[in-house]
């Protein structure tokens, strides 16, 4: 019986993973990805740059962070990645032309997880469009005027 009841909680973890992940970035590892730091394929986990290892091993050049999940296994992340990512946010940063109009945008999201976006766009018949357009660098002042920062959740 106990094999049987520790394969269905094996079996509710990946689920609880498999659901889990489609929200939060968690990825239950696999035989194709095993965990970095038992070398089993089931049962750990990761998020983004984070590891769970259920075994509690510990690979080196990782360590052991206070943050544990609700079972008490400890994330573990690379010891030369301590720096925090950068929070989820946007931020857009606004050119002029010599004429002093606003003509073009840069846009950086982040999503919280170290992955980003950035992107131009421009400004025609009073919307942004994707992409310099017909705008030349050379028009757009050197100088950045503008920040403007949101720090709101997407
Ligand atoms: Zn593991």
């Amino acid at each position: 019986m106990v094999a049987t009841n520790r394969k269905t909680a094996l079996e509710n973890n990946v689920k609880f993973s498999n659901n889990y992940s489609q929200k939060n970035g968690l990825m239950p590892v696999s035989k194709d990805e095993p965990c970095r730091h038992c070398g089993k394929p089931d049962w750990c986990y990761r998020v983004g740059e984070l590891d769970v290892c259920k075994r509690g091993e510990l690979a080196q050049g990782w360590y052991k962070t206070s943050k544990h999940d609700d079972d008490g296994s400890h994330y573990l992340a690379p010891i030369n990645q301590q720096k925090q990512s950068r929070p989820k946010q946007r931020r857009e940063w606004y050119y002029e032309n010599k004429s002093g109009e606003i003509v073009v945008k840069v846009v950086r999201v982040d999503d919280g997880n170290g992955e980003k976006k950035i992107w131009q766009e421009h400004y025609q018949n009073g919307r942004w469009v994707a992409g310099l357009g017909d705008i030349k660098r050379e028009d757009i002042s050197v100088y950045q005027l503008r920040e403007v920062m949101f720090a709101r959740l997407m």
